[in-house]
């Protein structure tokens, strides 16, 4: 009898390593399927601002006579070089939130303090569009949330960046604060421009996703901005929306927990 006991045990543990086996062979299958699919985006990311700053170069190793334009191409080679970076510095983010290497570190700290900060940062791209930051006065006191600082500060860095980016001209971005139920706030950030029509909004958040327009590309972002955005407000365990109209605008808001 004890050896029936014995072969069962036995098979109970083989089946046991079988699948054990056979969900890490998965496991490696969709990783590596992963990094594939990652791998073919980011060179595609990358090429086209390595194209366009080998082509100035080139076109400067080979002279250009006049002052002016060589000025002109040496800037735009170095906003070919800035673009890189930014996409650099995304493409490690997201592929450490998409390996759940999210590491938050939570703290209290004062959110009205946050956005007015963001608002110093980006003023000077706002005022090249001329839009205007808005931020109501009335929320002047300070709102204390819990959560981590440095990762919502590039939240609202990419929202209001993206806001100015797809805002038009002489417009506005507006950002909000109104307390939800249950010790909860909710942050909106709201821009009067382009908008991005309905059947787009599903796709927003995922990784390398853009509205595929020239203009989009252009304002020379990486695609994944808001998919980060989306990593880390859902790795706080908070939620996202969107709400935009085609030529109208957009507004993205999130949730954040306030100090108990
Ligand atoms: P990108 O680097 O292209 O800005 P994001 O992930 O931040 O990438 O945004 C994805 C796309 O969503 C953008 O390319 C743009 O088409 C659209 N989008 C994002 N924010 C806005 C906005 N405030 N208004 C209109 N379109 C937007």
């Amino acid at each position: 009898q004890s050896i029936t006991t014995d072969m069962a045990t036995l098979t109970k543990e083989v089946k046991k390593f079988a699948t054990d086996k056979k969900l890490e062979i998965e496991n490696l299958k969709v990783r590596e399927e992963y990094r594939r699919e990652f791998m073919g985006n980011v060179s595609h990311e990358l090429k086209t601002p390595l194209f366009t700053v080998q082509g100035y170069i080139s076109t400067l190793v080979d002279g250009v006579r006049d002052k002016d334009q060589r000025k002109k191409y040496l800037e735009r080679a170095e906003k070919g070089v800035e673009r890189l970076i930014y996409i650099v510095e995304d493409l490690d983010m997201i592929s450490k939130l998409e390996m759940g290497d999210l590491n938050l570190e939570f703290s209290e700290f004062n959110i009205v303090e946050l956005i007015q900060n963001v608002f110093d940062l980006l003023e000077m791209q706002a005022d090249k569009k001329n839009i205007i930051l808005m931020f109501d006065r009335k929320y002047n006191k300070p709102i204390n949330v819990f959560a981590d600082q440095e990762k919502i500060q590039q939240v609202l860095t990419n929202l209001i960046m993206n806001s100015i980016k797809y805002g038009k001209e002489n417009g506005t971005t507006e950002v909000s604060i109104e307390d939800l139920v249950k010790n909860k706030i909710i942050v909106r950030v709201r821009d009067n421009g382009e908008g991005i029509e309905q059947q787009h909004i599903p796709r927003l958040f995922e990784r390398f996703f853009r509205v595929d327009k020239s203009g989009a590309r252009s304002e020379g972002g990486s695609g994944l901005g808001l998919s980060i955005v989306k990593h880390i407000i859902e790795g706080h365990n908070e939620k996202i929306y969107i709400e935009s109209e085609y030529g109208k605008g957009s507004e993205f808001s999130f949730t954040l927990e306030k100090k108990k």
